[in-house]
């Protein structure tokens, strides 16, 4: 059951709420939500809810329908996030997990381990224990394997998993490796999950072979219910009649399974189809249906390989991939989950003048809670990251120049509304700060409002002037009568709606908006034009620059400059961009305050790969009134 606590209860009263459960033999877990606090009580016995529902502190007692409890999405309404190492899975983000199916040499997964990074994946896989069908085939190198997959796990930085066959070495296991994996074969070895569930660490477990949603949500209960909350479910096929595919990628499983669990689903083409051909198709199928990420086998010579060389992708075929993920991503709202270039909990500080102590680890965005700056915050940095809403872009900037906050996150462009000049302006304002990333969101616009009103309610509808602008033909056609009322931001129309509590009245704003203040999504993507992106720059003080840079690659530059008012003074430097094939990406002027009619350019360019960065910039500053470098950034684009 779920046992609701009152909002202000004490620490005493809930103290004596959980010992009353505890002593009643129910297992009992915590859960912070967004709106509520509840215990998650779980136990074989039947009490009267309402004699808990009489304790102090306690607001409710709804019992949990499904025969899954922990993993049931009724506990726990937000999306569970699994860390491993510094790596997530689950929200917004879409994880890409890839490897050789078995480890089979140290030079063949240092190999893959380096290429599979490159091309972008963030975690390690790699069977050292191969359950195989038969007995003749290989069985994997065992704790040799996994002495290797950790030394090429260290080598490339990214986390490693791998495929536990027995309970007898889930000790010896769990000193080498970051996520267990649990195979198709083992889904139902409760022993098995009991082991693997006791150790707490995150748990990657595949449905079984001709197991149901509700067998497979099940066996997560298991895991869960021994010790850890760390687990991600894997669609990897099921057994049909159909035999063109080595299984049957079930699909529809994933928005199923989304909404059954709080828990992370991802999708592993390879072993539900076991042709190499049809494995990215099938990922992007995957990422498609609203999976989390994929786990895919990736071998350097498929054609050697000891196990299941005929669905392992080439290097090159992977590379080619994780880009149409990386392009897809943004389509279905998602980001791809990258080795995090910051940690905000583990930043080392820098010596500076600035006091920044308080805004160590903040982050400011322009807007309210749930904006959809607030989500370019979330997927630049980290979900738990602490922001700092400002109320117009110049607090924004003044939070992050005097240190209130260390980065700033702000939009820059939007592919309907185009540049949004306040951005340049006041970067053309603060010397002391520069760009160091890039960030994309796809902007999702929904009708939102009270928990109980209906489409046919609302009467009043308020947001930014472009929402509304960009949802017309949604207002046009389902709401022609509803009034139309402008609002300072999207996600401020949805806090005055949640205070107004009038539910003739609606906004329009992101999904985000609405789970944060606990109001309704009443219709999705009502949006005009579903190709709407803005685009955000992640702007810091110069002196913590090198920190966030170091940690990405750099592809972009953005700088700023004048010319002189003369003929072919622009020309001039404009074609030093093309002497020297450098790409441009976008140039933007804008009137520079206190001298009526001159103007000051904003370029960015792709950062030329040879390192003649400064050189460039020497050429730039030669034919130039003024010259700044507004930043050097990984673009996400
Ligand atoms: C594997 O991932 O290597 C594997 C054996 O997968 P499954 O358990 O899904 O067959
Ligand atoms: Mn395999």
């Amino acid at each position: 059951m779920i046992v609701v606590l009152k909002q202000g209860i004490t620490p005493s009263e809930k103290d004596k709420v959980r010992s009353y459960l505890t002593e009643k033999g129910f297992m009992v877990r915590e859960i912070v939500g967004a709106q509520d606090t509840v215990f998650g009580a779980v136990g074989t016995l039947h009490i009267d809810p309402r004699q808990v529902e009489l304790l102090p502190g306690v607001s409710s007692v709804v019992p949990i329908s499904k025969p899954y409890k922990l993993a049931s999405r009724e506990l726990k309404k937000e999306d569970t996030i699994v860390s491993v190492g510094k790596v997530k899975i689950g929200g917004n983000r879409v994880a890409v997990i890839a490897g050789p199916c078995a480890v089979e040499s140290y030079d063949q997964v240092m190999a893959i381990a380096e290429s599979v990074r490159e091309s972008g994946a963030v975690m390690l896989r790699g069977g050292a224990f191969k359950p195989r069908t038969s007995p003749y085939a290989f069985q994997g190198l065992g704790e040799e394997g996994l002495k290797i997959l950790r030394k090429a796990g260290d080598a490339f930085d990214m986390p490693i998993t791998t495929e536990v066959v027995s309970p007898s070495d889930v000790e010896m296991m769990a000193s080498y490796i970051d996520m267990f994996q649990i195979g198709a074969r083992n889904m139902q070895n409760f022993e098995l999950l009991k082991a693997v569930g006791k150790t707490g660490m995150p748990v990657l477990l595949k449905r079984g072979l001709s197991a149901t949603i509700e067998e497979w949500l099940m066996a997560a209960e298991y895991l869960m219910a021994s010790g850890t909350d760390q687990v991600v479910l894997c669609e990897r096929g099921i057994r049909t009649f159909e035999k063109a595919t080595r299984n049957t990628l079930d699909c529809s499983a994933i928005p199923v399974v989304q909404k059954l669990t709080h828990l992370p689903v991802i999708g592993d083409p390879s072993h539900a189809t076991g042709i190499r051909d049809m494995v990215a198709p099938m990922s992007l199928a995957i990422v498609a249906s609203g999976a989390s990420g994929v786990i895919v086998e990736v071998h350097n010579c498929p054609e050697k390989a000891l196990s299941d060389g005929p669905q392992s992708l080439y290097p090159s075929q992977f590379s080619k991939l994780m880009r149409d993920i990386q392009a897809l991503c943004p389509v279905v709202g998602k980001s791809l989950e990258k080795i995090p270039r910051i940690l905000p909990g583990s930043m080392k500080e820098k010596g500076t003048e600035v006091p920044v102590s308080e805004g160590a680890l903040k982050v400011a965005f322009q807007g309210e809670r749930g904006a959809f700056s607030e989500l370019a915050v979330r997927r630049s940095f980290d979900e738990n990251v602490s922001v700092l809403p400002c109320h117009s872009f110049q607090d924004t900037f003044d939070a992050v120049s005097s240190g209130k906050a260390k980065y700033g996150v702000l939009p820059v462009e939007n592919t309907l509304g185009g540049t949004i000049y306040d951005t340049l302006d006041l970067l053309a304002m603060h010397p002391e700060l520069t760009v160091v990333g890039e960030q994309q969101v796809r902007v999702i616009h929904n009708l939102i409002g009270m928990p109980d009103a209906e489409l046919g309610d609302i009467k009043k509808v308020y947001s930014h002037p472009q929402g509304l602008a960009q949802c017309t033909r949604f207002l046009s056609d389902e709401l022609p009568d509803a009034e139309r009322i402008p609002f300072f931001d999207t996600a401020g129309a949805v806090s005055f709606i949640a205070e107004k509590k009038d539910k003739s009245l609606a906004a329009i704003a992101g999904a985000p908006a609405a789970v944060y203040h606990g109001l309704k999504i009443i219709r999705q993507g009502i949006e005009t034009d579903a190709s709407n992106y803005t685009r955000f720059y992640v702007i810091t003080r110069e002196e913590n620059a090198e920190l966030f840079r170091s940690q990405s690659k750099l592809n972009k530059a953005a700088i700023s400059f004048s010319v002189s008012d003369q003929p072919g003074a622009l020309m001039d430097v404009l074609k030093i961009f093309a002497d020297r094939e450098i790409n441009m990406k976008k140039l933007e002027s804008r009137p520079i305050p206190g001298k009526p009619w001159e103007y000051l350019f904003f370029l960015e360019f792709q950062l030329p790969e040879d390192g003649s960065f400064d050189d460039l910039c020497k050429d730039i500053k030669e034919k130039c009134a003024t010259f700044r470098v507004l930043g050097l950034y990984a673009s996400v684009l």
